[in-house]
Protein backbone atom coordinates (compact mmCIF):
# COMPACT_ATOMS: atom_id res chain seq x y z
CA UNK A 1 0.00 0.00 0.00
CA UNK A 2 0.91 3.38 -0.59
CA UNK A 3 1.28 6.15 1.86
CA UNK A 4 2.44 9.92 1.56
CA UNK A 5 3.56 10.34 5.08
CA UNK A 6 3.65 6.84 7.09
CA UNK A 7 6.68 5.40 6.49
CA UNK A 8 6.35 1.40 6.59
CA UNK A 9 9.44 0.04 8.54
CA UNK A 10 10.92 -3.30 7.56
CA UNK A 11 9.18 -6.14 9.76
CA UNK A 12 6.46 -8.73 9.12
CA UNK A 13 3.02 -6.90 8.51
CA UNK A 14 -0.03 -8.41 10.59
CA UNK A 15 -1.85 -11.12 8.93
CA UNK A 16 -5.64 -11.93 10.02
CA UNK A 17 -7.34 -15.42 8.54
CA UNK A 18 -9.67 -17.33 9.84
CA UNK A 19 -10.50 -15.14 12.97
CA UNK A 20 -7.23 -15.22 13.94
CA UNK A 21 -4.09 -12.40 13.85
CA UNK A 22 -1.09 -13.54 12.27
CA UNK A 23 1.90 -12.52 13.98
CA UNK A 24 5.21 -12.96 12.80
CA UNK A 25 8.16 -12.52 15.10
CA UNK A 26 8.94 -8.46 13.79
CA UNK A 27 5.44 -7.41 13.53
CA UNK A 28 5.29 -4.02 12.28
CA UNK A 29 3.12 -1.87 14.73
CA UNK A 30 1.61 1.72 14.30
CA UNK A 31 1.99 4.37 17.56
CA UNK A 32 0.81 7.63 17.70
CA UNK A 33 2.70 10.04 19.88
CA UNK A 34 -0.42 12.10 21.00
CA UNK A 35 -0.67 15.43 22.39
CA UNK A 36 0.41 17.08 25.78
CA UNK A 37 2.37 14.39 27.51
CA UNK A 38 1.83 12.19 24.94
CA UNK A 39 5.50 13.77 24.59
CA UNK A 40 6.87 11.81 27.70
CA UNK A 41 5.11 9.05 28.33
CA UNK A 42 5.02 7.67 24.34
CA UNK A 43 9.28 6.40 24.10
CA UNK A 44 8.74 6.03 27.98
CA UNK A 45 6.80 3.24 26.77
CA UNK A 46 8.38 1.63 24.12
CA UNK A 47 11.75 1.62 26.04
CA UNK A 48 10.04 -0.69 28.47
CA UNK A 49 7.88 -2.67 25.74
CA UNK A 50 11.36 -3.07 23.58
CA UNK A 51 12.95 -3.95 26.83
CA UNK A 52 10.81 -6.87 27.96
CA UNK A 53 10.34 -8.01 24.50
CA UNK A 54 14.20 -8.28 23.79
CA UNK A 55 14.65 -10.19 27.43
CA UNK A 56 11.87 -12.54 27.28
CA UNK A 57 12.53 -13.88 24.04
CA UNK A 58 16.68 -13.16 23.74
CA UNK A 59 16.30 -11.25 20.59
CA UNK A 60 14.28 -13.71 18.37
CA UNK A 61 11.44 -11.10 18.39
CA UNK A 62 11.37 -7.32 18.20
CA UNK A 63 8.19 -4.82 17.90
CA UNK A 64 8.95 -2.64 14.63
CA UNK A 65 7.33 0.73 15.37
CA UNK A 66 6.07 2.52 12.41
CA UNK A 67 4.94 6.32 13.58
CA UNK A 68 1.53 7.59 12.85
CA UNK A 69 0.34 10.96 13.16
CA UNK A 70 -2.39 12.72 14.59
CA UNK A 71 -3.30 15.42 16.98
CA UNK A 72 -0.42 18.11 16.72
CA UNK A 73 1.73 15.66 14.86
CA UNK A 74 -1.74 15.14 12.26
CA UNK A 75 -1.75 19.28 11.57
CA UNK A 76 2.05 19.17 11.08
CA UNK A 77 2.43 16.38 8.87
CA UNK A 78 -0.93 16.59 6.98
CA UNK A 79 -2.62 19.93 7.70
CA UNK A 80 -5.30 17.45 9.84
CA UNK A 81 -5.60 16.47 13.37
CA UNK A 82 -7.70 13.25 11.86
CA UNK A 83 -5.61 12.46 8.63
CA UNK A 84 -7.41 9.70 6.64
CA UNK A 85 -4.16 8.55 5.80
CA UNK A 86 -3.82 7.26 9.64
CA UNK A 87 -6.88 5.71 9.65
CA UNK A 88 -5.94 3.47 6.37
CA UNK A 89 -2.70 3.04 8.21
CA UNK A 90 -4.08 1.64 11.49
CA UNK A 91 -6.67 -0.73 9.26
CA UNK A 92 -3.53 -1.96 6.87
CA UNK A 93 -1.36 -2.28 10.24
CA UNK A 94 -4.12 -3.61 12.62
CA UNK A 95 -2.39 -3.12 15.74
CA UNK A 96 -1.33 0.23 17.44
CA UNK A 97 -1.20 2.18 20.33
CA UNK A 98 -1.75 5.71 20.81
CA UNK A 99 -0.98 8.74 23.55
CA UNK A 100 -3.61 10.73 24.17
CA UNK A 101 -5.13 13.43 22.30
CA UNK A 102 -6.85 17.31 23.02
CA UNK A 103 -10.51 17.60 22.94
CA UNK A 104 -11.77 20.96 22.26
CA UNK A 105 -14.98 21.25 25.08
CA UNK A 106 -15.45 25.05 25.28
CA UNK A 107 -17.87 27.40 22.90
CA UNK A 108 -14.60 28.43 21.07
CA UNK A 109 -14.02 28.30 17.41
CA UNK A 110 -10.40 27.34 17.98
CA UNK A 111 -8.25 25.27 19.95
CA UNK A 112 -3.95 24.82 20.67
CA UNK A 113 -2.73 21.64 20.18
CA UNK A 114 0.08 21.94 22.24
CA UNK A 115 -1.46 23.18 25.35
CA UNK A 116 -5.35 22.78 24.56
CA UNK A 117 -6.24 26.40 25.38
CA UNK A 118 -9.77 27.22 23.33
CA UNK A 119 -9.85 30.73 21.63
CA UNK A 120 -12.13 32.80 18.99
CA UNK A 121 -8.54 33.57 16.58
CA UNK A 122 -6.41 31.26 14.66
CA UNK A 123 -2.67 32.17 14.65
CA UNK A 124 -0.93 32.38 17.64
CA UNK A 125 -2.17 30.48 20.69
CA UNK A 126 -3.03 33.32 23.35
CA UNK A 127 -1.83 31.10 26.10
CA UNK A 128 1.62 29.30 25.22
CA UNK A 129 2.09 31.57 22.12
CA UNK A 130 3.47 28.79 19.96
CA UNK A 131 2.09 29.67 16.40
CA UNK A 132 1.88 26.16 14.54
CA UNK A 133 -0.79 24.25 17.16
CA UNK A 134 -3.66 26.40 16.61
CA UNK A 135 -6.87 24.50 14.28
CA UNK A 136 -10.27 24.91 14.34
CA UNK A 137 -12.45 23.00 16.60
CA UNK A 138 -12.75 19.34 15.43
CA UNK A 139 -15.01 16.79 17.08
CA UNK A 140 -13.33 14.19 19.51
CA UNK A 141 -10.14 12.24 18.18
CA UNK A 142 -10.66 9.41 19.94
CA UNK A 143 -14.58 9.11 19.08
CA UNK A 144 -13.81 9.14 15.45
CA UNK A 145 -11.32 6.34 15.81
CA UNK A 146 -13.40 4.34 17.13
CA UNK A 147 -16.17 5.03 14.72
CA UNK A 148 -13.75 5.20 11.35
CA UNK A 149 -12.38 2.13 12.39
CA UNK A 150 -15.81 0.31 13.62
CA UNK A 151 -13.90 -0.92 17.26
CA UNK A 152 -16.92 -2.06 18.81
CA UNK A 153 -14.93 -3.59 22.24
CA UNK A 154 -13.93 -0.79 24.92
CA UNK A 155 -11.83 -2.81 27.13
CA UNK A 156 -10.56 -1.80 29.93
CA UNK A 157 -8.57 -4.19 32.47
CA UNK A 158 -8.41 -3.29 36.26
CA UNK A 159 -5.93 -4.37 38.18
CA UNK A 160 -4.60 -3.86 41.87
CA UNK A 161 -1.00 -3.05 42.34
CA UNK A 162 0.51 -3.74 45.82
CA UNK A 163 1.43 -0.15 47.41
CA UNK A 164 -0.69 1.77 45.73
CA UNK A 165 -3.34 3.42 47.96
CA UNK A 166 -6.98 2.37 47.28
CA UNK A 167 -10.25 2.80 49.02
CA UNK A 168 -11.37 -0.72 49.26
CA UNK A 169 -10.41 -3.17 51.75
CA UNK A 170 -10.40 -6.23 49.21
CA UNK A 171 -8.43 -4.06 46.32
CA UNK A 172 -5.76 -7.08 46.15
CA UNK A 173 -8.39 -9.60 44.74
CA UNK A 174 -9.48 -7.40 41.75
CA UNK A 175 -8.11 -8.25 38.89
CA UNK A 176 -10.51 -8.26 35.85
CA UNK A 177 -10.96 -7.24 32.50
CA UNK A 178 -14.24 -5.52 31.55
CA UNK A 179 -15.76 -5.37 27.82
CA UNK A 180 -17.86 -2.69 26.90
CA UNK A 181 -20.17 -2.13 23.76
CA UNK A 182 -19.04 0.94 21.92
CA UNK A 183 -21.44 1.34 18.81
CA UNK A 184 -25.33 0.93 20.37
CA UNK A 185 -27.33 1.24 23.44
CA UNK A 186 -27.22 4.83 24.63
CA UNK A 187 -24.24 5.23 21.91
CA UNK A 188 -26.69 4.62 19.15
CA UNK A 189 -29.60 6.26 20.87
CA UNK A 190 -32.07 8.89 20.31
CA UNK A 191 -32.94 11.32 23.33
CA UNK A 192 -35.89 13.54 22.06
CA UNK A 193 -37.20 16.56 24.06
CA UNK A 194 -39.84 17.22 26.22
CA UNK A 195 -42.94 18.50 24.00
CA UNK A 196 -41.27 18.04 20.58
CA UNK A 197 -42.60 16.80 17.89
CA UNK A 198 -40.79 13.57 17.64
CA UNK A 199 -41.29 12.72 21.89
CA UNK A 200 -45.11 13.75 21.08
CA UNK A 201 -45.40 11.18 17.85
CA UNK A 202 -43.86 7.92 20.39
CA UNK A 203 -45.82 8.79 23.21
CA UNK A 204 -48.71 9.06 21.03
CA UNK A 205 -47.86 5.60 19.28
CA UNK A 206 -47.14 3.97 22.45
CA UNK A 207 -50.53 4.79 23.74
CA UNK A 208 -52.42 3.97 20.82
CA UNK A 209 -50.78 0.72 20.56
CA UNK A 210 -50.89 -0.41 24.04
CA UNK A 211 -52.69 1.82 26.15
CA UNK A 212 -50.46 3.03 28.24
CA UNK A 213 -50.44 6.55 29.25
CA UNK A 214 -46.51 8.63 29.33
CA UNK A 215 -46.69 11.86 31.02
CA UNK A 216 -46.87 14.27 27.87
CA UNK A 217 -44.27 16.46 29.63
CA UNK A 218 -41.63 13.53 29.49
CA UNK A 219 -38.55 13.66 27.55
CA UNK A 220 -38.08 10.29 25.40
CA UNK A 221 -34.95 7.93 24.89
CA UNK A 222 -34.45 5.02 22.46
CA UNK A 223 -31.51 2.60 23.21
CA UNK A 224 -31.12 -0.06 20.70
CA UNK A 225 -29.34 -3.57 21.61
CA UNK A 226 -29.14 -5.63 18.32
CA UNK A 227 -27.82 -9.30 18.58
CA UNK A 228 -25.62 -8.35 16.10
CA UNK A 229 -24.12 -6.15 18.73
CA UNK A 230 -24.61 -8.20 21.59
CA UNK A 231 -22.84 -11.51 19.73
CA UNK A 232 -20.14 -9.98 18.35
CA UNK A 233 -18.92 -8.22 22.35
CA UNK A 234 -19.89 -11.16 24.32
CA UNK A 235 -17.46 -13.19 21.65
CA UNK A 236 -14.60 -10.64 21.73
CA UNK A 237 -15.20 -11.66 25.36
CA UNK A 238 -14.89 -15.05 25.18
CA UNK A 239 -12.12 -15.04 22.96
CA UNK A 240 -10.06 -13.17 25.50
CA UNK A 241 -10.47 -15.29 28.33
CA UNK A 242 -9.86 -18.61 26.01
CA UNK A 243 -6.75 -16.91 25.19
CA UNK A 244 -5.55 -15.52 28.64
CA UNK A 245 -7.05 -18.51 30.21
CA UNK A 246 -9.32 -16.99 32.55
CA UNK A 247 -12.14 -18.76 34.65
CA UNK A 248 -15.54 -16.99 33.86
CA UNK A 249 -17.07 -14.69 31.57
CA UNK A 250 -20.18 -12.48 32.92
CA UNK A 251 -23.01 -10.56 31.26
CA UNK A 252 -23.82 -7.28 33.36
CA UNK A 253 -27.75 -5.99 32.49
CA UNK A 254 -30.94 -4.47 33.77
CA UNK A 255 -32.77 -7.18 32.12
CA UNK A 256 -35.43 -7.22 35.55
CA UNK A 257 -36.05 -3.46 34.17
CA UNK A 258 -35.78 -3.83 30.49
CA UNK A 259 -36.45 -7.18 29.16
CA UNK A 260 -36.02 -6.68 25.60
CA UNK A 261 -33.07 -5.30 24.87
CA UNK A 262 -30.88 -5.32 28.57
CA UNK A 263 -32.41 -8.95 29.08
CA UNK A 264 -31.77 -9.93 25.59
CA UNK A 265 -27.99 -8.96 26.01
CA UNK A 266 -27.89 -11.74 28.60
CA UNK A 267 -30.12 -14.09 26.57
CA UNK A 268 -27.71 -14.20 23.70
CA UNK A 269 -24.84 -13.75 25.12
CA UNK A 270 -25.42 -17.46 26.66
CA UNK A 271 -26.64 -18.46 22.91
CA UNK A 272 -23.45 -17.27 21.54
CA UNK A 273 -21.47 -19.14 24.18
CA UNK A 274 -23.26 -22.21 24.16
CA UNK A 275 -23.59 -21.98 19.70
CA UNK A 276 -19.82 -20.96 19.24
CA UNK A 277 -17.89 -21.92 22.58
CA UNK A 278 -20.42 -24.67 23.55
CA UNK A 279 -17.44 -26.99 24.46
CA UNK A 280 -15.63 -24.96 26.74
CA UNK A 281 -18.26 -22.85 28.40
CA UNK A 282 -20.37 -24.05 31.02
CA UNK A 283 -23.65 -21.85 32.35
CA UNK A 284 -24.16 -21.40 36.05
CA UNK A 285 -27.53 -22.75 35.94
CA UNK A 286 -26.01 -26.06 34.30
CA UNK A 287 -23.32 -26.23 36.54
CA UNK A 288 -26.08 -26.77 39.55
CA UNK A 289 -28.39 -27.80 37.88
CA UNK A 290 -26.27 -30.96 36.29
CA UNK A 291 -22.85 -30.76 37.77
CA UNK A 292 -24.14 -30.12 41.49
CA UNK A 293 -21.52 -27.21 41.60
CA UNK A 294 -18.16 -28.45 40.84
CA UNK A 295 -16.91 -26.56 38.01
CA UNK A 296 -14.85 -28.99 35.58
CA UNK A 297 -11.39 -27.76 35.10
CA UNK A 298 -10.24 -25.79 31.90
CA UNK A 299 -13.81 -24.52 31.45
CA UNK A 300 -15.07 -21.05 31.09
CA UNK A 301 -18.23 -20.44 33.74
CA UNK A 302 -20.80 -18.19 32.10
CA UNK A 303 -22.77 -16.28 34.40
CA UNK A 304 -25.01 -12.91 34.47
CA UNK A 305 -25.79 -10.12 37.34
CA UNK A 306 -28.00 -7.55 37.08
CA UNK A 307 -26.33 -4.41 36.64
CA UNK A 308 -27.03 -3.32 40.28
CA UNK A 309 -25.75 -5.83 42.33
CA UNK A 310 -22.37 -6.14 40.49
CA UNK A 311 -21.66 -3.13 41.86
CA UNK A 312 -21.90 -4.32 45.40
CA UNK A 313 -20.12 -7.27 44.37
CA UNK A 314 -16.98 -5.79 42.74
CA UNK A 315 -16.57 -4.56 46.09
CA UNK A 316 -17.12 -7.50 48.15
CA UNK A 317 -16.45 -10.08 46.57
CA UNK A 318 -14.07 -8.70 43.19
CA UNK A 319 -12.38 -12.33 43.09
CA UNK A 320 -15.52 -13.62 41.80
CA UNK A 321 -14.85 -12.11 38.31
CA UNK A 322 -12.54 -12.23 36.01
CA UNK A 323 -13.97 -10.88 32.32
CA UNK A 324 -17.32 -8.39 32.34
CA UNK A 325 -19.51 -7.96 28.92
CA UNK A 326 -21.67 -5.15 29.19
CA UNK A 327 -23.66 -3.31 27.12
CA UNK A 328 -22.43 0.55 26.62
CA UNK A 329 -24.42 2.64 29.83
CA UNK A 330 -23.55 -0.44 32.37
CA UNK A 331 -19.67 -0.28 30.87
CA UNK A 332 -19.44 3.15 31.11
CA UNK A 333 -20.40 2.84 35.05
CA UNK A 334 -18.28 -0.18 35.77
CA UNK A 335 -15.31 1.26 34.43
CA UNK A 336 -14.75 3.52 36.11
CA UNK A 337 -16.32 2.58 39.03
CA UNK A 338 -13.76 -0.38 39.63
CA UNK A 339 -10.80 1.65 38.53
CA UNK A 340 -12.27 3.71 41.67
CA UNK A 341 -12.03 0.79 44.10
CA UNK A 342 -8.00 -0.07 43.21
CA UNK A 343 -7.42 3.57 43.33
CA UNK A 344 -8.09 5.93 40.63
CA UNK A 345 -7.42 6.19 36.99
CA UNK A 346 -3.65 7.17 36.76
CA UNK A 347 -2.72 3.43 35.72
CA UNK A 348 -5.86 2.46 33.85
CA UNK A 349 -5.08 0.85 30.35
CA UNK A 350 -7.40 1.07 27.84
CA UNK A 351 -7.70 -0.24 24.06
CA UNK A 352 -10.52 -0.24 21.38
CA UNK A 353 -11.14 -3.53 19.10
CA UNK A 354 -12.98 -4.29 16.41
CA UNK A 355 -12.43 -8.32 15.15
CA UNK A 356 -9.17 -6.97 12.83
CA UNK A 357 -8.05 -3.92 14.61
CA UNK A 358 -6.79 -3.07 17.66
CA UNK A 359 -5.97 0.38 18.87
CA UNK A 360 -4.47 0.50 22.41
CA UNK A 361 -4.55 3.72 24.21
CA UNK A 362 -3.61 5.43 27.85
CA UNK A 363 -7.18 6.55 29.67
CA UNK A 364 -5.82 9.92 30.87
CA UNK A 365 -6.08 13.11 28.89
CA UNK A 366 -2.71 15.06 27.83
CA UNK A 367 -2.08 17.46 30.80
CA UNK A 368 -0.56 20.11 29.04
CA UNK A 369 0.56 21.73 32.17
CA UNK A 370 2.81 19.12 32.32
CA UNK A 371 4.01 18.48 28.72
CA UNK A 372 7.85 17.94 28.17
CA UNK A 373 8.44 18.14 32.22
CA UNK A 374 9.51 14.91 32.18
CA UNK A 375 7.15 14.34 35.07
CA UNK A 376 4.06 12.47 34.49
CA UNK A 377 3.02 8.67 35.38
CA UNK A 378 3.50 6.66 32.05
CA UNK A 379 1.73 3.69 33.90
CA UNK A 380 -1.41 3.77 31.65
CA UNK A 381 0.73 3.65 28.42
CA UNK A 382 2.55 0.88 29.33
CA UNK A 383 -0.44 -0.76 31.01
CA UNK A 384 -1.96 -0.54 27.45
CA UNK A 385 1.16 -2.05 25.67
CA UNK A 386 1.35 -4.92 28.19
CA UNK A 387 -2.43 -5.69 26.86
CA UNK A 388 -0.99 -5.19 23.07
CA UNK A 389 1.27 -7.78 24.31
CA UNK A 390 -1.78 -10.18 25.78
CA UNK A 391 -3.28 -9.62 22.84
CA UNK A 392 -0.46 -10.54 19.82
CA UNK A 393 -0.03 -13.43 22.26
CA UNK A 394 3.80 -12.35 23.84
CA UNK A 395 2.62 -12.87 27.65
CA UNK A 396 5.94 -13.45 28.69
CA UNK A 397 6.90 -9.96 27.73
CA UNK A 398 3.50 -8.74 29.26
CA UNK A 399 4.22 -10.40 32.30
CA UNK A 400 7.98 -9.13 33.03
CA UNK A 401 6.76 -5.32 32.73
CA UNK A 402 3.95 -6.09 34.97
CA UNK A 403 6.15 -7.85 37.85
CA UNK A 404 8.44 -5.02 36.87
CA UNK A 405 6.05 -2.61 37.88
CA UNK A 406 5.08 -4.38 40.45
CA UNK A 407 8.17 -4.40 42.51
CA UNK A 408 8.90 -0.65 41.35
CA UNK A 409 5.98 0.30 43.00
CA UNK A 410 6.64 -2.00 45.82
CA UNK A 411 9.97 -0.30 46.36
CA UNK A 412 8.17 3.02 46.34
CA UNK A 413 10.03 4.64 43.32
CA UNK A 414 6.92 6.18 41.72
CA UNK A 415 6.20 9.22 39.66
CA UNK A 416 4.66 12.40 41.90
CA UNK A 417 1.25 11.23 41.52
CA UNK A 418 1.32 7.88 43.37
CA UNK A 419 4.51 9.00 45.40
CA UNK A 420 2.01 12.19 46.95
CA UNK A 421 -0.91 9.42 47.92
CA UNK A 422 1.76 7.08 49.25
CA UNK A 423 3.15 10.03 51.42
CA UNK A 424 -0.54 10.92 52.37
CA UNK A 425 -0.56 7.46 53.77
CA UNK A 426 2.33 7.54 56.00
CA UNK A 427 5.15 5.67 54.14
CA UNK A 428 8.29 7.20 54.39
CA UNK A 429 10.81 5.20 52.15
CA UNK A 430 8.88 7.12 48.72
CA UNK A 431 11.18 7.84 46.27
CA UNK A 432 10.03 10.07 43.76
CA UNK A 433 11.21 9.68 40.19
CA UNK A 434 10.53 11.00 36.88
CA UNK A 435 8.49 9.39 33.73
CA UNK A 436 11.68 8.40 32.28
CA UNK A 437 12.95 7.28 35.79
CA UNK A 438 9.56 5.00 36.14
CA UNK A 439 10.57 3.74 32.94
CA UNK A 440 14.04 2.64 34.37
CA UNK A 441 12.62 1.41 37.37
CA UNK A 442 10.44 -1.06 35.61
CA UNK A 443 13.56 -2.25 33.42
CA UNK A 444 15.98 -3.02 36.18
CA UNK A 445 13.12 -4.59 38.07
CA UNK A 446 11.29 -6.91 35.08
P1 LIG B 1 -6.15 15.11 32.01
O1 LIG B 1 -6.28 13.64 32.25
O2 LIG B 1 -5.30 15.50 30.89
O3 LIG B 1 -5.53 15.81 33.29
C1 LIG B 1 -6.19 15.97 34.54
C2 LIG B 1 -5.12 15.95 35.63
O4 LIG B 1 -4.80 14.61 35.89
C3 LIG B 1 -3.77 16.59 35.20
O5 LIG B 1 -3.70 17.95 35.46
C4 LIG B 1 -2.80 15.85 36.05
O6 LIG B 1 -2.80 16.43 37.33
C5 LIG B 1 -3.41 14.47 36.13
N1 LIG B 1 -2.85 13.52 35.17
C6 LIG B 1 -3.34 13.16 33.95
N2 LIG B 1 -2.56 12.23 33.39
C7 LIG B 1 -1.57 11.99 34.27
C8 LIG B 1 -0.44 11.12 34.26
N3 LIG B 1 -0.17 10.30 33.24
N4 LIG B 1 0.38 11.16 35.32
C9 LIG B 1 0.15 11.95 36.36
N5 LIG B 1 -0.89 12.79 36.44
C10 LIG B 1 -1.74 12.82 35.41
O7 LIG B 1 -7.64 15.71 31.86
P2 LIG B 1 -8.09 17.16 31.38
O8 LIG B 1 -7.20 18.21 31.98
O9 LIG B 1 -9.52 17.20 31.67
O10 LIG B 1 -7.90 17.14 29.80
C11 LIG B 1 -6.80 17.72 29.08
C12 LIG B 1 -7.00 17.43 27.59
O11 LIG B 1 -6.96 16.01 27.37
C13 LIG B 1 -8.35 17.89 27.06
O12 LIG B 1 -8.18 18.38 25.76
C14 LIG B 1 -9.16 16.63 27.08
O13 LIG B 1 -10.25 16.66 26.20
C15 LIG B 1 -8.13 15.60 26.68
N6 LIG B 1 -8.46 14.20 27.06
C16 LIG B 1 -8.06 13.23 26.20
C17 LIG B 1 -8.27 11.89 26.53
C18 LIG B 1 -7.79 10.82 25.58
O14 LIG B 1 -7.18 11.13 24.57
N7 LIG B 1 -8.01 9.54 25.86
C19 LIG B 1 -8.88 11.54 27.74
C20 LIG B 1 -9.26 12.56 28.61
C21 LIG B 1 -9.03 13.89 28.27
Amino acid sequence: MDFKEVKIPEGDLIGYKDGELIIGDHPVIGVMRGDGIGLDISPVMRNVVDTAVEKAYTRERAISWCPLYAGLEGLHHYGSEFPDETVEAIRYLRIAIKGPFTTPIGEETHVCLHCAHQQYKPGKCEACGKDDGVTERFRSINVRFRQHLDLFACVRPVRYFEGVPAPNKYADKVNFVIFRENTEDVYAGYDYENGSEMARAIIGLIKDKTGREIRADSGIGIKPISVFGTERIVRKALQWAQAQGLPSVTLVHKGNIMKFTEGSFAKWGYELAEKEFGDITISEKRLWDELDGKMPKGKILMKDRIADSIFQQIQTRPDEYSVFALPNLNGDYLSDAAIALVGGLGLGPGANMSDEVALFEATHGTAPKYTGQDKVNPGSLILSAVMMLNHMGWNEAAEMIISGMEQAIKDGHVTYDLARLMKREGREDVNEVSCSGFGEAIISRM
